[in-house]
């Protein structure tokens, strides 16, 4: 079987892996492949993922941990927080995005086809995707993966075929993010994190140790805040907080690198089950299926759900319809349990 699949982030990668294991020969395209460090907007945002992912991370992706550590990612937890708030226990990595691609990218890698080119069109002739690519080559294919993300690429050509556009359920509007590097806390030794989450405003703020002297704040803002344009405006948020402890660590702290912020992000879901007639040989995953605010660890949490259901029924010889089906209803669930902001907490 020959498989094509878009886009190289933790989907792509992970899908793709998945496949090349089961026999198959698989294409794996993104543009992004040709750059060193990867663009985007939450690339150095610290990606907080729940203790159980690691352990089926690792599966999916041997050798995954060495590389984080390799590449100088801290380990920390999040899977054991204490009553205070205070992170401890097991440790996992805290790796930043694109420290997290480019160690997926390095553990899939071996025996797939990369492209680094962009996928521009996908036409099915009953049997086989043709994938056009923007550096003029075709690929032929008899499954092809959307793993683009938000980007959705291949659902135009979808709704082509389907003669309907491809609908899809927008939820209420999730949390914005904002974030800043911090130096100068006072922190005890060995601690390398807190968390709070204020129950009032459903804001959340995470403090992960970045180096030997630099922290990151993250907030994520409940529903119909608007963005802090300033620290001292991220600050002035967490001054809100009923729990005043994390405002207490980093009230010396000076910050270090401009402000990041998010806006709000609608999650969505392609609603596939309405439609008939798909082709057999389609499978959008990850957020390409389903967007959510990322609630802290919700988005790896669904891909690493749905690869490892891909990979299971693959192998137990169900169809490509089937494990479609599957999926759409699973993010149905998710899409439902991301509207009110609760995180998964194992996929
Ligand atoms: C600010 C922020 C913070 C987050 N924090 C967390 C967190 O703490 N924990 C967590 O679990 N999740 C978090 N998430 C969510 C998580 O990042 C997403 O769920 C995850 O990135 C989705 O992975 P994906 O592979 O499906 O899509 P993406 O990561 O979006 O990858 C899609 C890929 O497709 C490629 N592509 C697009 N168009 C084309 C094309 N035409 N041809 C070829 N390739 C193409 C892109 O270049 C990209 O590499 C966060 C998201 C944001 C925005």
């Amino acid at each position: 079987m020959r498989c094509a699949v878009i886009g190289a982030g933790p989907t792509g990668c992970l899908a793709a892996r998945v496949l090349a294991n089961a026999g198959a020969h698989v294409s794996l395209i993104d543009p992004a492949l040709a750059l060193s460090g990867r663009a985007r907007p939450q690339a150095g945002h610290v990606h907080v993922l729940p203790a159980p992912l690691w352990p089926r991370l690792e599966r999916l992706a041997p050798g995954l941990l060495s590389t984080l550590a390799d590449l100088g990612v801290r380990f920390g937890s999040v899977g054991a927080t204490t009553l205070d708030g205070e992170i401890g226990g097991t440790a996992v990595p805290w790796p930043d995005r694109a420290r997290l691609d480019a160690a997926l990218l390095d553990r899939c890698r071996h025996g797939l086809d990369l492209h680094a080119a962009r996928v521009r069109r996908c036409t099915w002739d009953d049997s086989r995707w043709q994938v056009a690519l923007g550096d003029g080559a075709e690929l032929s294919a008899d499954l092809l993966v959307d793993a683009s993300g938000v980007s959705r690429v291949s659902f135009r050509s979808i709704a082509a075929l389907v003669g309907a556009p491809i609908p899809v359920d927008v939820g209420p509007s999730g949390g914005a993010y904002a974030s800043v590097s911090l130096r100068g806390l006072s922190l005890p030794r060995g601690r390398l994190g807190h968390r709070v989450q204020d129950e009032a405003t459903g804001h959340r703020a995470i403090l992960l140790q970045e180096s030997q002297d630099r922290w990151r704040l993250t907030l994520q803002l409940g529903a119909g805040t608007p963005l802090p344009h300033t620290p001292e405006a991220l600050v002035e948020i967490l001054q809100s907080f009923r729990d005043r402890r994390l405002q207490l660590l980093v009230h010396h702290a000076t910050e270090v690198g401009p402000l990041a912020t998010w806006a709000a992000q609608r999650p969505t879901r392609a609603a596939l089950e309405t439609l008939r007639g798909l082709p057999e040989g389609w499978l959008p995953l990850g957020d390409a299926l389903l967007t959510t605010p990322p609630a802290l660890g919700q988005g790896i949490a669904q891909i690493v759900y749905q690869v490892a259901h891909l990979e299971s029924q693959h192998r137990a010889g169900h169809s490509v319809e089937r494990i479609r089906t599957d999926l759409c209803s699973a993010a149905g669930q998710q899409w439902m349990m991301a509207t009110f902001l609760v995180g998964l907490d194992a996929a």
